[in-house]
Formats: C-alpha cells, sequence, structure tokens
C-alpha cells in the first residue's frame, strides 16, 4: 500500500467535521462519494482560468478547454480498458447512460416477442428503461432469480437466457447487497445465444479495477459521482460496431454534421450522443478523480475495504436481533451491508445514527423488486469508500447497538 489513511482523508476535508455533535462517519458511499481536494481544485481552476464552450470554438480558451474535455475521456478510456476513447459517451450519469441504449439501440434490435433479460436484484435505472422498451417493443422481460445470499441463481440464468433473448443487463456489483456478479459467465451465456450485454457498474468502478475488454461487455455505464466525480457527469462505453449502429436519442447543436430545412445528419460516435453544451467541468473533474484512485491503485484499494467490511460485518454480526442481507463473506461482498435491526424500522435507525453522527441510507435503495424477494420494506445501509477508516467503522457498531438499545429498551 502506497498510501496512508490519514494522508487520504486530509483530501477530503468534508469528513473532517462534526455532524449533531459528533464526529462524522460519512457511510453512504453507495449513494454518492465525497469529492477530494484535487478534484474541487481542479473544477475551480477551470472556472477561473478555462472556462468557454468546447468544440466549436477557434480561440485559445475554447481550444484549451476542449483538450481538457478531450483529455478526460481519454482517462477513462484507459481507466476501464476500452481500445479507444471513441467509445466513451459522457452523458449525465449511470441512468442517462442506461437509457441511451434502452433507446438508442434498444430500439433498433429489439423486435415483437424478443426477450431481455436482467436480474431481480437491479437498481431501477437499470430494471426501468428495459421495462419501457418491453413494452414499447412488445418484447418479454424476464428476471435472473437469486440463490438465498443473493447471489444471481445461474440455473436460473442459463433457463431464462434462450435464443430469444436480446439483451442481457446486469449490475456488475449490486447496490443492496453489494455482490460481484459473475459476469464472464453472463457474458458466455449471452453472446451463445447473440444476445447483447450491457453492465451496470455504478457500484464497481471505485472498488474493484474494471478492464471492459476482459469483460467483453458490449456496454458499460457508470456515474462519475460514485468515484469521487462531480455530480453530472456519467459514462456510457460501447463497443465501435454498435456505437455506429446506435441512435441519438437527443438532439441538438455540436451533435450534427450538416442540417437542412428538412434533414440532418450526425457527427460520428461519440459525439453524436452529446448534444448541447456538456458537463465541461464535471469530465474534468472526472478525469482527476480518475488520477486519484489510480494513483492509490485500485488493488490496493479493494484490499484495504476489504479490511474495513470484514470489521464491519464481524461486528454488526455480532449484534444479537440484527438480519444482514447477502453473504457473509467478505470476499463476496463489495462496499455495501444492508441490514435491519428487528423490530425497528430502517428510517429510525437511519435517524438515530444520525444523531450519532453517522450517515447511512435506509429506503428501498431504489430496488423494489428486490425488497419484495427479501420480504421487506425497507433496510438499512452502511456503503464505504476508501478514505473510511476503522474509527468510523467502529462508530457504526457502536451506534448501531446504541440505536437498539434506544428504541428497544434494552441494555
Ligand atoms: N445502478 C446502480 C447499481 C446504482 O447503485 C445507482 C446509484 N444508486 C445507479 C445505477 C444510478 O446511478 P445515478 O443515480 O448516478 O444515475
Amino acid at each position: 500500500m502506497n498510501w496512508k489513511i490519514n494522508e487520504v482523508r486530509k483530501d477530503f476535508p468534508i469528513l473532517d467535521q462534526q455532524v449533531n455533535g459528533e464526529r462524522l462517519a460519512y457511510l453512504d458511499n453507495a449513494a454518492t462519494m465525497q469529492q477530494s481536494r484535487p478534484v474541487t481544485d481542479a473544477v475551480l481552476h477551470y472556472y477561473q482560468t478555462t472556462h468557454s464552450n468546447v468544440h466549436r470554438g477557434v480561440y485559445t480558451l475554447s481550444n484549451q478547454a476542449t483538450d481538457m474535455y478531450e483529455q478526460a475521456r481519454e482517462k477513462v478510456a484507459h481507466f476501464i480498458n476500452t481500445e479507444s476513447s471513441e467509445q466513451i459517451v459522457f452523458t449525465r450519469s449511470t441512468t442517462e447512460s442506461l437509457n441511451l441504449v434502452a433507446q438508442g439501440f434498444g430500439d433498433a434490435v429489439v423486435n415483437p416477442g424478443d426477450e431481455i433479460v436482467i436480474s431481480v436484484a437491479e437498481h431501477h435505472s437499470n430494471l426501468i428503461p428495459w421495462q419501457q422498451l418491453a413494452s414499447r417493443r412488445s418484447a418479454h422481460l424476464k428476471y435472473i432469480e437469486l440463490n438465498e445470499d443473493g447471489s444471481f441463481d445461474m440455473d436460473s440464468a442459463t433457463r431464462v437466457i434462450t435464443k430469444k433473448t436480446k439483451i442481457v443487463a446486469v449490475a456488475h456489483v449490486g447496490n443492496v447487497i453489494g455482490i460481484q456478479n459473475p459476469i464472464n459467465k453472463l457474458e458466455q451465456l449471452a453472446h451463445k445465444v447473440n444476445a447483447y450485454l450491457v453492465v451496470d457498474g455504478a457500484q464497481a468502478v471505485s472498488h474493484m479495477a474494471v478492464d471492459v475488454q476482459e469483460l467483453n461487455a458490449d456496454f458499460y455505464a457508470f456515474s462519475g459521482h460514485k468515484l469521487g466525480a462531480p455530480t453530472g457527469i456519467g459514462v456510457l462505453f460501447g463497443k465501435s460496431n454498435l456505437l455506429a449502429k446506435m441512435n441519438p436519442v437527443q438532439f441538438g447543436g455540436e451533435m450534427i454534421s450538416k442540417v437542412t430545412r428538412d434533414v440532418a445528419t450526425w457527427k460520428k460516435t461519440p459525439l453524436k450522443f452529446e448534444a448541447g453544451t456538456p458537463n465541461i467541468s464535471g469530465a474534468i473533474g472526472l478525469g482527476v478523480a480518475i488520477d486519484y484512485v489510480q494513483k492509490m491503485g485500485l488493488k490496493s484499494i479493494q484490499d484495504y475495504e476489504e479490511k474495513l467490511m470484514q470489521r464491519m460485518l464481524t461486528g454488526i454480526e455480532g449484534i444479537s436481533g440484527v438480519t444482514i442481507y447477502g453473504p457473509h463473506n467478505t470476499k463476496k461482498r463489495l462496499g455495501v451491508l444492508s441490514f435491519n435491526i428487528d423490530g425497528v424500522h430502517p428510517h429510525d435507525v437511519a435517524t438515530g445514527l444520525d444523531l450519532l453522527g453517522i450517515e447511512v441510507r435506509a429506503g428501498h435503495h431504489c430496488a423494489q423488486p428486490l425488497m419484495q424477494d427479501l420480504g421487506v420494506a425497507a433496510t438499512a445501509r452502511a456503503s464505504i469508500a476508501f478514505y473510511n477508516n476503522m474509527a468510523d467503522v467502529d462508530q457504526l457498531i457502536d451506534g448501531v447497538k446504541q440505536v437498539k438499545e434506544f428504541f428497544l429498551h434494552e441494555s
């Protein structure tokens, strides 16, 4: 490990504060990660020195801004190991990336009677675009079921992925249970029947190295803010031949080649998908966030986070009357721990923890079908990032005990 956690934390000044009179333990990283000083500095510097519109200026500032925006695209390409930066489309978020694939590509390749396969554990943003596509194209949406521990039931995957399947869309890492899904096996099943594989990488990119060529994913989506970049910048990777086939779903400036009164033609990918003024500062911030995690090393981050998760899991498991969702094996679990204190509503758990300075999420986590499967309406969810430390984890464990005692009047 070439970094020290105390030094890393100094780059995240937001962590060094009190909330409700208590030390802050920010454990809602699966919802959004904090931004490092280099990221916010780069964004500020851009606005103070270079801000101008990209791709259309013939003057110095615009050329500089364009270079910075395009350099960020190169960094993203390198980060997930694409063949070319032209395979990287900047979007607003994972949600926008997945909607773009469903509409721009799905509408072109899915025909009546075809099937689209997702899993029960998907975030709504990797579910509703496919539901809508199925309904627009009179296709069927099929689900991969889950095993007891929340992992994909691969027998079910083998059954539902058939010759009728056109698209298989799954999360790389789940946002409720945190399991790294078996993308390689799904890739084989999907490509064997000539279906396209779409991977939602929102919960993967900050916790593990991602190599889209190794995954052989046809599309891969993620959000910058899940990686320490500003909100409002997202990424869609697509294989070149598929991006060429995909239609734009937003039209306007920047994306056109020629416009007449009656018709218009598009620029080549990726610009044909980036209508209007893009999120220039967001892309620049994303480039710096990528530099930051690459300097730390994703392998090193993963090893460190595994230790945090081990302690968190052991500590929460050790509290009687607490149910943990998902595997009790930290090798299988990245980033998130969902749990409930039996007899206490998860919103009360999160509110109680907040009073102790601990920020966790409570709710259905945009995964209502999974909640239905788990037989609960909601869970509390603690999620870590590389800047969390053991003190954050211990504060959570102690906090859960205190909240339990408070609500159940136990001691
Ligand atoms: N997929 C997964 C697995 C997620 O965790 C999230 C964010 N919670 C999303 C998609 C959507 O990300 P965004 O809101 O940034 O579009």
